[in-house]
């Protein structure tokens, strides 16, 4: 028996492909189960988080999931943090403008106070908004059967990593890193550099104010620098 666990734990560890095809199988096998939600005591939800930085397609990639569900016939409710008025206050967007009907919630709590018994799949945009709440938020649902699919970034424009994202990650059944291209280089690209002056921590939207950028061109200390350089000239 114990030599069979070995063997299958050493088979898990020997091939990400493998390992994927294991998620995909058993993401099958949950949405059977979900439509089958409240006839039956085993509900089996998990939770599926896609991360990247800006410009990587996370929203894009959310959208994708959530109309699959709905072509599907599953039940789907998409949600996404009140701060987030980038293109639409009641819409989930992405930068290349596809759009999501979405409730516009305040916090974690009032997201899950939201979610009605029926609903198979819950989508959230901007996951790293929404407090550390957010986490047992998102383990409540899954444990109630549900399928939840949160977009965030990862990391904030120091490169270091956002709110409930992390811990978000290590709960995670299916983790789905985007990337996008370094505006310098051309390589993929895994965090966000901000051009404007360093502010405030959350600075939402404005498409000119960040660029992707590979682990060798990001500069966090770009926009200490500009703030200090325009405080200088303001004085001056
Ligand atoms: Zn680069």
């Amino acid at each position: 028996m114990a030599s069979k666990a070995i063997q299958e734990s050493q088979g898990a560890g020997l091939s990400a492909r493998s390992y994927l095809l294991q998620s995909k199988s058993a993401i099958s096998r949950g949405i059977i189960v979900l439509n089958n939600f409240g006839k039956n005591r085993f509900r089996p939800g998990w939770v599926e988080v896609i991360v990247g930085c800006m410009f990587s397609g996370k929203t894009e990639e959310l959208i994708k999931q959530m109309h699959r569900a709905e072509y599907a016939k599953q039940s789907c409710q998409v949600f996404k943090p009140q701060i987030d008025a980038r293109y639409s206050v009641d819409h989930v967007a992405s930068h290349s403008q596809k759009q999501l009907k979405a409730t516009p919630v305040e916090s974690a709590h009032e997201l899950l106070a939201l979610v009605e018994r029926h609903t198979q799949v819950v989508g959230i945009d901007e996951g790293q908004f929404l407090g550390p709440e957010l986490v047992d938020v998102v383990s409540t649902l899954a444990d109630a059967g549900k399928r939840v699919v949160i977009a965030g970034l990862d990391t904030d424009w120091r490169g270091r990593p956002f709110g409930p994202m992390p811990n978000l990650l290590a709960i995670a059944e299916v983790v789905n890193k985007q990337y996008a291209i370094c505006m310098v280089c051309g390589e993929p690209a895994t965090r966000t550099q901000r051009l404007v002056a360093a502010t405030e921590d959350i600075l939402v939207g404005s498409n000119d104010a960040y660029e992707a950028r590979c682990r060798l061109h990001f500069d966090p200390e770009l926009s200490v620098r500009i703030g200090s350089h325009q405080e200088h000239h303001a004085q001056a």
